[in-house]
Parts: C-alpha cells; sequence; structure tokens
C-alpha cells in the first residue's frame, strides 16, 4: 500500500510518498495523517474528538524524531493498542527502533501506549512520572469507559528518567540536538516540552492545542501564559501542539491571547463581585464556542476563578 504524506517546508506544502509497508495497522483505530515537518521530524496526526468507540482512546499527536541508530517518539497514545498502532505508522517512516518515547504529561490519551514500546527508555518531567503513579488507574478506568471496554494490555507504566520543574536541559542524543523544558504550571503540574534547536522546532503536548479548546482543568492559567511567552523566545518557527494542526508562531501568540483575555476577564468578574455566570456571560467565547470540547469552558472559568480568587489573597492590601 502507497500512503500519502504531506511535507511541510515553510508554507509550501509539497506531496511526498512513503515506502509501502507489509505491517498491518489496527483497523479498529483511525489512521494518522503523517506530516513531515523536517528530515528527522513527523508527526502523526491523530482525530481531535475525545476518546469515544469509533476513535479508541487515539486522540493525540504524536511526534516521530528519528534520530541517528533509533527513534525518540514524543507521546505514545491513549492505550496499549494505540501504542501498537503508532508503532506500524513508525515502521512506515523508518525501520529504526523506538529507542525513547517522550511523555508530554500525565493525561492518559498521551501516554497509556508506553507499554507497546517495551525496549524503549521512557522520559517525562518528575512532577509527571509521580502523577502517573498516583493517577494513572483512575486514567485507566476513563479510557475505558470512553472507548467501552476493557483495553487489554494497557497499564499506566511511568517514566525511566525525569527531570525537575523549572529546568531546561539541553543534550544530544542519537545525533539529535534536544531540549527537555519543564516549565511548570501550565496544563498540568508538570508538563514536558520538548525542543529540537536544530529544526526549529517545539512539541508542546497540551501547553499547546488547536482546533480543539484548551483545558485549564489540572491547569496554572497565569503561569501557563508565561510559558506561553517563554516558548516564543526559543526561537522555533514549527510548533507540534497536543491536539491539532501544527502551528506558527503567531497562532501560538493567537492561544495565548485568548487564554490571557479570558483570565482578566473572569478576574475582573471576580474584582467586582459577579458570579461565575454572571461572568460568563460577559466574556467573548466567539473563538472557542465553535471549537471541539467547547463543553470544558464551564470548567475553564471555574478554575480561572478560582486563581482569580487565590490571587486576590496575595494581592497586597
Ligand atoms: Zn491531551
Amino acid at each position: 500500500m502507497i500512503r500519502n504524506v504531506t511535507f511541510l517546508r515553510s508554507s509550501a506544502a509539497v506531496l511526498v510518498l512513503l515506502a509501502p509497508c507489509a505491517i498491518a495497522a489496527d483497523p479498529r483505530i483511525p489512521e494518522p495523517r503523517i506530516l513531515q515537518l523536517s528530515e528527522r521530524v513527523y508527526v502523526l496526526h491523530g482525530p481531535l474528538q475525545h476518546a469515544n468507540p469509533s476513535n479508541q482512546g487515539y486522540m493525540i499527536n504524536a511526534t516521530v524524531i528519528v534520530g541517528d541508530k533509533g527513534v525518540i517518539l514524543v507521546d505514545s497514545g491513549g492505550s496499549h493498542a494505540v501504542g501498537l498502532h503508532l508503532a506500524t505508522y513508525v515502521r512506515r517512516i523508518t525501520p529504526k527502533p523506538v529507542n525513547y518515547v517522550v511523555n508530554t504529561h500525565h493525561h492518559g490519551d498521551h501516554y497509556l501506549g508506553n507499554t507497546a514500546f517495551a525496549g524503549a527508555t521512557v522520559i517525562s518531567s518528575e512532577t509527571c512520572r509521580k502523577l502517573v503513579a498516583e493517577t494513572g488507574h483512575e486514567w485507566l478506568d476513563l479510557m475505558e469507559r470512553d472507548v467501552g471496554h476493557k483495553l487489554p494490555g494497557t497499564k499506566p507504566r511511568a517514566a525511566d528518567i525525569a527531570y525537575p520543574a523549572k529546568a531546561r536541559t539541553e543534550m544530544r542524543i542519537d545525533g539529535v540536538r534536544i531540549v527537555f523544558w519543564v516549565p511548570g504550571g501550565s496544563h498540568t503540574a508538570g508538563d514536558l516540552v520538548v525542543s529540537l534547536p536544530d529544526e526549529k522546532i517545539v512539541i508542546a503536548g497540551d501547553v499547546l492545542v488547536n482546533g480543539v479548546v484548551p483545558t485549564f482543568q489540572d491547569g496554572f492559567v497565569r503561569s501557563w501564559i508565561g510559558t506561553l511567552d517563554e516558548m516564543l523566545t526559543l526561537g522555533a518557527t514549527r510548533f507540534v501542539p497536543g491536539h491539532g494542526d501544527v502551528m506558527t508562531s503567531e497562532e501560538v501568540t493567537g492561544l495565548r491571547d485568548a487564554i490571557a483575555r479570558f483570565y482578566a476577564g473572569v478576574a475582573e468578574g471576580y474584582r467586582n463581585g459577579k458570579t461565575e455566570a454572571e461572568i460568563r456571560a460577559t466574556l467573548d467565547l466567539s473563538a472557542w464556542s465553535k471549537l471541539e470540547r467547547s463543553y470544558v469552558i464551564g470548567r475553564n472559568l471555574n478554575r480561572a476563578y478560582l486563581e482569580a480568587e487565590a490571587a486576590s489573597f496575595d494581592a497586597p492590601k
């Protein structure tokens, strides 16, 4: 079977072809859309919809970084089966083994596929590793509920190597210059952002999303805005979000501004003594109300409200 792959260089999209491959993917799980970003880097784009029986918990972007001898895979999918499914598409890109799996955060859709890469070293932030150990079985239960059946072989597998908060660790892995950046509270308490300076590519997990509403539920809204400001100083031109299409720096700025506007509106309402329902009526939600997962807006408002309340306790009287 010949598969089409889009090769993106600057704004010009050129169609290239991948070699035929005999390895069968799981027919129950949707096929990824494969985008080549550079000689070494490919994005496997998953469906945008939340986990459900028709996507079998496959709903993320996974990024394939082809090193000299093996692959570094960023995020592994929402189950053992989704991980195996992704592995078949990695093999269509390169015969090299997956030697490293990076987990961007502890939400099950991004890492419950780790067990499919048994020989790989798993990398995350220290906080993510702790949260996988503490919440992994809840995420597995949620995933089984969302897809409507048990997920055999799926076990929460925590990282072998973990980086502390606020650290930026630069190294060369298998010929690839790579920076692991743990920005501190953003989408979650333990996000890990991968920067590839030579490729001018940032792989952000759900610190960035495109075409879906960002979820604040486990997030830290004010420091998330600061993380996006810092991300924009890394010199990247392409940003791989956890969900949705690859973003430009202008699109990252747009997301940053949307989160900042939302928080500012909620904080102003809080200061004026408004209820969450009254605040909601004052916010311009047009950027998010038509996107996938717009149902999270109410929960986002609640999280922002609690932060505004906490900030008022911190403020000088
Ligand atoms: Zn996610």
